[in-house]
């Protein structure tokens, strides 16, 4: 596929423990091959946390709480990945949670929230705040108990393509945050056009999580071919994920000559 693109003027005007938890029914088999979101720590950029997994823990969950000398208690709770996210109330055991779908039979939750961030049903972006950590519900003390499941099914946690140990204490394992870090992530173009459509997915139907109103610097994490676009007098299946909007625009508003971007991985 080919085309050629112009920018003409007128194109603008176009531990605690927290035993006894039970969230959520696990269900579906684990049959699915969808491969994975890029997860990211549930915690900001440059933190350090540690974390552990006790006996009595529901699927494969961890407890993270802070090691860097920062307060756990009131510290943002980011999303690891994009997507939408729920908010639930389980006063007996998760407390007040977050569950985000991010597609492809893949979930995560973000238990005991002090206060919640966004609104249920909100399309929320890697790294965007969704709560603060709290101790709400069955819990001894601030953290965030995190899952990563996939049809219902919880999965060893991966964070920043690594498998996470499971220790039995806290101070044995750390992690270090690259959620929300920013700058380096994503390769840098600009979008022309106006009213484009930033959607969930890479699809026409996707639900829309922002709109560019006008050229705007993107920085775009990677591509995918998804459904045809046939726009401004161009014809193109491929679509890039943009960092900042968490979501998908046709690489036709991209300002580059070439169908499929260079130099940018396929998602
Ligand atoms: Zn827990």
């Amino acid at each position: 596929m080919r085309f050629l693109r112009r920018l003409p003027a007128l194109a603008a005007a176009a531990l605690l423990a927290c035993t006894g938890l039970a969230a959520t029914p696990a269900a579906a088999q684990d049959t699915s091959a969808a491969a994975a979101p890029g997860f990211k720590a549930p915690f900001p950029c440059g933190q350090r946390w540690t974390y552990s997994h006790h006996s009595a823990e529901v699927r494969r969950a961890l407890d993270f709480v802070r090691s860097d000398g920062g307060a756990t208690a009131g510290a943002p709770v980011l999303a690891s990945a994009a997507g939408t996210a729920t908010r639930h109330s389980q006063p007996s055991g998760a407390g007040n949670y977050i569950s985000i779908d991010h597609g492809g039979g893949w979930t995560t939750y973000y238990f005991h929230l002090n206060a919640f961030s966004v609104p249920s049903g909100a399309f929320v972006a890697q790294g965007q705040q969704i709560g603060t950590t709290g101790s709400t519900g069955n819990s001894s003390g601030a953290h965030i108990h995190y899952e990563q499941l996939l049809n219902g099914v919880g999965q060893n946690i991966v964070i920043d393509g690594a498998a996470l140990p499971y220790p039995g204490s806290y101070h044995q394992a750390h992690l270090t945050s690259t959620n929300g870090c920013g700058g380096g992530g994503g390769t840098p173009f600009n979008t022309w056009g106006s009213g484009v459509n930033v959607r969930a997915d890479a699809r026409l139907n996707a639900p829309v999580v922002t709109t560019l109103a006008g050229p705007t610097a993107v920085r775009v994490v990677c591509q995918k071919q998804g459904d045809t676009v046939n726009a401004e007098g161009y014809t193109n299946n491929w679509w890039s994920k943009l960092r900042d909007q968490g979501g998908f625009i046709s690489n036709i508003y991209i300002a580059h000559p070439d169908a499929r971007l260079p130099g940018v991985p396929v998602c």
